[in-house]
């Protein structure tokens, strides 16, 4: 028996692996496909900040810079721009396979074409097996509440600027979005979610851009914070990382930046107790606050988004975001400067 067995070898899996190690521990990781980083069902899309924060090794797998945003409020945009790369487009099936050579490296053994479905090597357990976690399902974990649905393709698509991101928010992409994320000049990637009806969503982004695409890919993302994500029971201590956690931004669907921080506390602390607290007062309130924002847009009618568009654009928050905006945490947007642009732009 190891001394944590980890399920899942993704982003979540492997860095807790490797902090796990770091502590010294002996680890054992099962990952149901034959390598890991497929399949891809991601964007790729990371703030530069958060890649630095995690300490991953990002720039060999860089495809495409990102300055900056237009998001579209139905037909209110907000141009966000800035001066240096804001995020970087990577190649996600990359960084997933040098995160696990890292952790094999440092003493991980890894099963490839192992799936886990009740019997585990260890009685200490990381469940990263994603969105749909096998582990949450045996160990009886609460359900998360919410899921948007996706679909995504590449597109033969000249951006008006390459370095941009495209983000359309209306009822028919309902409580979620549609986006287009430049890799270079000539091509990007489509992508719509959406709660209910993610055909309908995609159909609503081409009709956007009037452009005919591939079929697209879909998959789940988790748009809510599983209500409990550890537990000590029958001398197993179940701890869950990354998706199987629901550490994932609710507005964006992005979960390699957060879950991956709180899986590097799991392994470091092996304990359920200090796991759950010590990664909920780290990232709890940044989390909290995507979901509520996911949930009013996703109570808003397409009036009611337009009017929302209205008043940042009345209160220039393009011009805010532009200075002070944080792709991941909106706890880093609070403070002085916030108080001074609402302040000037309010007249007070
Ligand atoms: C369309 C789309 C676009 C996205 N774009 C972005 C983005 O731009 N930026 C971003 O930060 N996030 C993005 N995300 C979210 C991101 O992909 C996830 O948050 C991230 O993959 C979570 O990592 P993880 O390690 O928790 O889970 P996963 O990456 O899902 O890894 C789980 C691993 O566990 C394995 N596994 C599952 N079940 C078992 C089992 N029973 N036994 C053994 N192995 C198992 C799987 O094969 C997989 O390798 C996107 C998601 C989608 C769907």
């Amino acid at each position: 028996m190891s001394d944590v067995h980890i399920v899942g070898a993704g982003p979540a899996g492997s860095l807790s692996a490797i902090s796990a190690l770091e502590k010294g521990h002996e680890v054992v990781i099962s990952e149901d496909h034959p390598e890991s980083g497929y399949p891809k069902n991601c964007s790729g899309l990371f703030s530069k900040d958060g890649l630095s924060s995690l300490s991953i090794d990002y720039k060999k797998h860089i495809i495409n810079p990102i300055y900056g945003a237009n998001i579209y409020f139905v037909d209110q945009k907000l141009e966000i721009r800035k001066k240096q790369p804001v995020g970087f487009v990577c190649n996600r099936s990359k960084i997933d396979r040098s995160l696990a050579e890292t952790a094999e490296r440092l003493g991980a053994k890894i099963n490839y074409n192992e799936k886990i479905k009740d019997s585990f090597h260890s009685k200490t357990i990381i469940g990263a097996d994603g969105p749909l976690s096998a582990v949450a399902r045996h160990f009886s974990f609460p359900k998360i509440s919410a899921y948007a649905f996706t679909l995504q393709s590449f597109v033969d698509y000249q951006a008006e600027d390459p370095y941009i991101v495209e983000v359309f928010l209306s009822s028919r992409f309902k409580g979620f979005f549609g986006w287009i994320i430049p890799h270079n000049e000539d091509v990007a990637e489509f992508g719509v979610g959406s709660l209910n009806n993610v055909q309908g969503a995609w159909k609503a982004l081409l009709d956007i851009k009037r452009i005919s695409a591939p079929t697209p890919r879909g998959w789940t993302i988790p748009i809510a914070v599983r209500p409990r994500t550890s537990l000590a029971k029958n001398n197993y201590k179940v701890l869950l990382v990354g998706d199987a956690a629901g550490q994932v931004k609710s507005t964006t669907g992005g979960g390699v930046i957060f879950g991956g921080h709180c899986a590097k506390i799991a392994g470091r602390t092996l304990s359920p107790l200090l796991y759950e607290l010590e990664w909920r007062t780290q990232f709890g309130i940044d989390l909290k606050i995507h979901q509520v924002i996911q949930n009013y847009l996703a109570g808003q009618s397409d009036a009611g988004i337009q009017a929302l568009g209205r008043r940042l654009k009345k209160l220039n928050c393009d011009e805010f975001l532009s200075g002070f905006g944080h792709m991941d945490r909106p706890t880093k947007m609070l403070g002085p400067e916030m108080v001074a642009h609402v302040i000037r732009n309010l007249g007070v």
